[in-house]
């Protein structure tokens, strides 16, 4: 039988009439029903998390509070195989991915922003007044307030935990709602904050959609103080404009159009094996993926057939079995897109090497959401196949000639989020990597996270960026106090 998810606000769980389908994309089956929280639920929420900013939350030191973060984490901990087995029924994720990124993932992001408080420091100046007095100028940090975390369904727990992990760390607390279709592993976390006593108020999670639903309800909630957002480009325009009126804080990692560029004298094995797993991983639905790779035109035709050849390899299959590699999208509407996406390439001039169509299983996968790895070549620059983000496993394959000119075309678009470059001339690597116009550049390697460094897009990809430091600085307010001595 299919369980029901509920809202949990100021330490309860509570039920709403209005309920919603979870959907495993794999077959097609129903995961759970979720209730979707309504406006008054939102107001709860919020009030609650006000209410707990001034009550012990608000006045406890950073060592209890790291306490806090680190008793969720161990909670994830004890329950390690429950929420592997929710990302992996939402999403249909390989179970080695849940297994080895997502859940270890969730559970460092508390861990780590719990380390982080205890050490994190603040500015202090000495000032000569026009007396020739001294005077100190200090600075204090306190939290934002109420955060409304916003997150999508292409990485669920791991995106989750890590607006939930440093909001909470810096003293702030939270009305968060995860993305419709991937409910589970935030309804878990609540359970973990209930059962380890986390104080009423101080984290909230609520279910629902985001026009005319839940998520619109917290963004126009007067008042909570910060938005933090992760999702499509158009939904945080949509956000930005809402919140404009309050002058809330915001926070945006948003869509990506992401470059590769293979220069002749990459370590060809390595550069293969790099844009598979940068096109591939999770279906293509990270948004750091390439879905544009550029390789230059001495060794094109050799990476394109080594390319189609690792792709051909992978293995699309039970989410559970710990051999597959590949499994659906996230539901039968992104699959439809990214379909559509196929057959426009093709409208649009593209050469289709391999892919390019849903799979064919001949059993109840058929009811799934899934499509192949698909790789193009052919398209011209300005083709929206290239401009756009389809958000599923594809890439196209475009030779170039010279470094300036792969440079000028791959910072053509509208999005700047991730590059990934892969040669072995280390003045040519550093060149390249200070001239991209993204937030994040990786050299022959790709999605190496270290979570002290910064995190975002320039353009459409964000505003601002979180991880270490950056994360500090969101998460909190600044006060500069000037004493005259
Ligand atoms: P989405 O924008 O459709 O939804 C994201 C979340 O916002 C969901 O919880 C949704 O319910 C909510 N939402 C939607 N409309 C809303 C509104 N008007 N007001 C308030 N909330 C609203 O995105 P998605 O399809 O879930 O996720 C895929 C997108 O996320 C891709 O574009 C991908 O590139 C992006 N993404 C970016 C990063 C990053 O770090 N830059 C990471 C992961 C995903």
């Amino acid at each position: 039988m299919s369980k029901l998810i509920r809202n949990y606000v100021n330490g309860q769980f509570i039920d709403s009439d209005k309920r919603f389908n979870n959907i495993n994309p794999v077959d097609g089956t129903l995961v759970s029903q979720v209730c979707e929280a309504s406006k008054n639920d939102v107001d709860q929420a919020v009030m609650a998390a006000r209410a707990a900013l001034a009550g012990p939350w608000g006045k406890m030191s950073v060592t209890e509070r790291a306490g806090w973060l680190y008793r969720i984490a161990e909670g994830i901990e004890k329950r390690f195989e429950e929420f592997v087995q929710a990302e992996v029924r939402d999403t249909g994720r390989p179970v080695k991915q849940a297994r080895t990124l997502d859940v270890p993932r969730g559970i460092a992001n508390f861990r780590f922003f719990a380390d982080l408080i205890k050490t994190a420091n603040t500015e202090c100046f000495e000032t000569t007044a026009a007396d020739g007095s001294l005077a100190l100028n200090y600075t204090i940090r306190k939290p934002l307030g109420v955060v409304a975390a916003i997150s999508p369904w292409n990485l669920p727990i791991l995106l989750f935990s890590w607006k939930v992990a440093p909001a909470l760390a810096m003293g702030n607390t939270v009305v968060a709602k995860p993305s419709e279709e991937t409910p589970s592993s935030a309804a878990l976390l609540a359970e973990v904050a209930h059962d380890i006593g986390l104080p009423p108020g101080v984290f909230n999670v609520v279910h629902g959609f985001g026009p005319n639903s839940t998520g619109q309800f917290m963004t126009t909630n007067p008042d909570i103080d910060a938005v933090t957002f992760t999702g499509e480009s158009r939904t945080g325009s949509t956000i930005m404009k809402t919140v404009a009126d309050g002058m809330k804080e915001v926070s945006f990692e948003l869509g990506g159009k992401n470059a590769a560029i293979v220069f002749a004298d990459a370590h060809f094995d390595a550069a293969v094996n790099g844009v598979v797993r940068s096109s591939f991983t999770n279906s293509g639905q990270v948004c750091l993926c390439s879905e544009r790779v550029y390789v230059h035109r001495s060794i094109f035709d050799r990476f394109v057939a080594a390319l189609k050849e690792k792709t051909e390899a992978l293995k699309l299959g039970d989410p559970m079995d710990e051999s597959t590699d590949i499994g659906p999208q996230i539901s039968a509407e992104h699959r439809d897109k990214v379909l559509s996406y196929m057959k426009l390439a093709i409208e649009e001039g593209a050469t289709l090497v391999t892919g390019g169509a849903a799979p064919v299983f001949g059993d109840v996968r058929d009811q799934g959401s899934w499509v192949l790895p698909t790789i193009w070549t052919g398209l011209p620059d300005h083709a929206r196949c290239l401009r756009e983000e389809v958000f599923g496993p594809v890439c196209h394959v475009a030779p170039f000639d010279t470094d300036e000119e792969v440079v000028a075309r791959a910072n053509d678009s509208d999005y700047g989020l991730a590059t990934s470059i892969w040669t072995q001339d280390v003045t040519r690597a550093h060149n390249v990597a200070r001239q991209m116009h993204t937030g994040i550049v990786w050299i022959n390697t790709w999605f190496l996270r270290d979570l002290r460094t910064p995190f975002g897009g320039v353009r459409m990809s964000g505003i601002g960026r979180e991880g270490g430091r950056h994360s500090i600085d969101f998460y909190s307010e600044i006060t500069n106090i000037c004493v005259k001595l």
